[in-house]
């Protein structure tokens, strides 16, 4: 007589559901692995949000943008605790700098608009202008609208790297005003107004330049 036993266990990846299942039957073990999608949106239990489920961590219902809040207050809220979460950082980025450039390199090739919009807003706040972009107003182009050359979200602040330019400085980063350039185009633009600009061209063509 054959005897058959069965171990399901069941766990949420993102929006990939993974089902394992281990059937004994007699001395004999298969393992079956069901792969599903998912992609109902959940319920955050603390914003009340639908977020698809790639915003929350395996097994969770508090989505990644809670989570990472509360732990802030946390830190916030308990300054030792906060001392030693950052002795603790220091050191781990002292004794692990490739493992942190790769990690600032991989953050910044997928996060290159939010760094520019958190310098955005923090030179608007210091040159007091307006900065009423949102994440989505930024679009990085693979080419410079200006020289024409790649942009590369590799670098800050190199030749080809993206940058935020005021058409018009004094309006301040809005969605009309803003454009994204290469940094090179940004700097020599900023070097001189229009008419000083066309000065330079006219007396480089004046001599042959
Ligand atoms: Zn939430």
């Amino acid at each position: 007589m054959a005897t058959v036993s069965i171990i399901r266990s069941s766990c949420l990846y993102g929006s990939v559901n993974l089902t394992l299942s281990k059937i004994i039957l007699d001395d004999f073990l298969f393992v079956v692995i069901f792969i599903t999608m998912n992609d109902n949106p959940r319920v955050c239990k603390i914003c009340k949000m639908p977020e698809s489920l790639t915003e929350f961590s395996p097994e969770r219902r508090t989505c990644r943008k809670c989570v990472s809040k509360i732990n802030y207050q946390r830190l916030r809220s308990n300054p030792a605790k906060r001392k030693s979460f950052e002795t603790y950082q220091k050191q781990w980025e002292h004794d692990n700098n490739d493992a942190r450039s790769k990690y600032d390199l991989k953050w910044r090739r997928n996060n290159f608009e939010r760094l520019l919009l958190y310098s955005a807003r923090a030179r608007a706040k210091k040159y007091n202008v307006e900065c009423s972009l949102t994440l989505g107003d930024i679009i990085i182009p693979d080419v410079c609208p200006v020289f024409k050359t790649p942009i590369k979200k590799d670098l800050v602040n190199s030749n080809n790297s993206p940058s935020l330019d005021r058409m018009v400085p004094a309006k301040g980063y809005t969605k009309e005003n803003t454009h994204v350039i290469s940094c090179r185009a940004n700097i020599i633009k900023n070097c001189g107004t229009r008419a000083e600009h066309e000065m330079i061209v006219s007396y480089m063509k004046e001599n042959g330049c």
